[in-house]
């Protein structure tokens, strides 16, 4: 399930790369649009509010109190206002719904064994196996006469946990628009998607398993890199307009700044959709998803509801360094690189699980389908662990685009607004281990940082010529 449930169930890796935030605004004042000179004019540009970030006049014994009256804007201490800026209940409560995740991670992770072993251990997956045999004598209908009550048993016993994890807790905290008779449907939905992919994937691997024993590992990861490419280039077309509905943005006053950055970085005009994410959920939040001519940028309608110019143009600008940066196919590879030394390690240690109590489950070796559970426990226990490295690499992407946007949006206090509104479901000050650890995103802290040590740098916008 794990091989293919992570690609239903944790589409961030896969299919989007997803940015976000929620709340309240200022207007966006002319000074924070992009700095147009190179005079040092940060003193001008803030704020009361950056004022008192920057500024610490305390001591400072001026008896010529001219210009120099203004200290040099501090990047730590602005991003210190900023945090300081969020009320105690609100911040209090978005930590315990993002620590609540770290335990969910494990209790994910201990379910989904636990399943394995179950399945294994009972015998259930050899007499799976074994009912499959009966049914035809064709290789690849076994497999997939196996396939689909595995994954339909894992989902049911699964059930309760994501149940918990993706409807209660969500309407627990706030998070979620849906009852659950829509939410229900759409499980539904998505397992119907699981039980197609998946059982296409498990025969085609099963196929390969049979023809390269030992090789299989290599060719198996080929395998993988291909079906996620397939996943990921399809999905704008063929998977999320199942679940919502996306439609280019109209209103002039957001889609022109929008286009204008779009053009100024050779973006196709057309990709840029909203969508209607408020039907799921209360999340502000944009994504990139597809690939090569698939590849769209959509912002959703939270996000348009509860932002200003600047804040949204922030979005925006970072969804578009996740285009222009090609992150799509960056993280595929990467990802390969990931599914390449699990399934190498996978066929030692498969092989070794065999050996041991191969006879026990009744399962003969690599190409006998009863395997798959333990694959899975083998995966899903690599999993477990990488989600560190996982999360670094996706982490260490998201920043890229976070500089890409901050470049093309000049828009660092609106950065920050919404690193602010992220602040509602993802812990905004993290330790640097918990960061490292959980965090597929830059922390608000960090983002704040970087939009601040922007604003601090105060770039000058280059000489404009006034004849065409
Ligand atoms: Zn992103």
């Amino acid at each position: 399930m794990l091989i293919v449930g992570a690609l239903m169930t944790r589409p961030s890796i896969f299919i989007s790369l997803v940015v976000t935030s929620a709340i309240t605004l200022m207007p966006a004042s002319a000074q924070e649009t992009p700095a147009q000179t190179a005079s040092p004019a940060i003193s001008e540009n803030v704020s009361s509010f950056e004022r008192a970030a920057g500024g610490n006049d305390s001591g400072y014994n001026s008896s010529v109190a001219t210009a120099d009256d203004v200290k040099p804007f501090d990047p730590a201490a602005a991003t210190q206002v900023w945090l300081d800026s969020v009320p105690r209940n609100q911040r209090e409560k978005s930590n315990a719904y993002f620590e609540g995740g770290y335990w969910l991670i494990l209790w994910d992770f201990v379910l989904a064994a636990a399943i394995s072993v179950l399945l294994l251990a009972s015998r259930f997956s050899a007499r799976l196996r074994d009912f499959s045999e009966r049914v035809t004598k064709v290789r690849n209908v076994q497999v997939a006469c196996y396939a689909i009550p595995y994954l339909l048993l894992v989902y049911a016993l699964s059930f309760p946990l994501n149940m918990y994890e993706n409807f209660l807790r969500e309407h627990q905290y706030g998070l979620a628009t849906q009852s659950f008779a829509p939410w229900f449907r759409e499980q539904l939905l998505g397992l119907a998607l699981t039980l197609v992919g998946g059982t296409l994937l498990v025969v085609v691997l099963y196929a390969v398993f049979r023809r390269a024993p030992r090789t299989w590992w290599i060719w198996g990861t080929v395998v993988m890199i291909i079906f996620s490419g397939t996943l990921v280039l399809i999905a704008p077309v063929y998977i999320e307009p199942l679940f919502n509905t996306y439609k280019p943005i109209t209103d002039p006053k957001i889609r022109d700044p929008i286009l204008a950055m779009a053009r100024a970085n050779e973006i196709p005009v057309k990709q840029v959709f909203e969508v209607d994410a408020s039907r799921q959920t209360t999340r502000v939040s944009a994504n990139v998803s597809g690939l090569l001519g698939t590849t769209r940028v959509a912002l959703n309608d939270n996000l348009l509801k509860q932002c200003t110019l600047p804040e949204i143009r922030a979005v925006m600008a970072h969804e578009m360094g996740h285009y222009v940066l090609n992150h799509g196919a960056k993280l595929l590879t990467y990802l390969g690189i990931f599914i390449l030394i699990g399934f190498a390690l996978a066929r030692i240690l498969f092989d070794v699980a065999i050996k041991r109590w191969g006879e026990k489950w009744g399962v003969r070796g690599i190409s006998d389908p009863a395997g798959l559970p333990l694959l899975a426990l083998i995966l899903s226990t690599l999993l477990f662990i990488a989600t560190p490295f996982l999360n670094t690499v996706v982490r260490i992407t998201e920043r890229e685009a976070d500089a890409f946007g901050i470049n093309t949006s000049r828009e660092p206090d609106g950065m920050a607004k919404v690193a602010l509104k992220l602040g509602a479901y993802r812990k905004l000050n993290p330790t640097p281990l918990e960061e490292f650890i959980f965090f597929d995103h830059p922390s608000g802290r960090a983002r704040i940082r970087m939009a601040m040590d922007w604003k601090a740098a105060n770039l000058p916008a280059g000489e404009r010529s006034t004849t065409p």
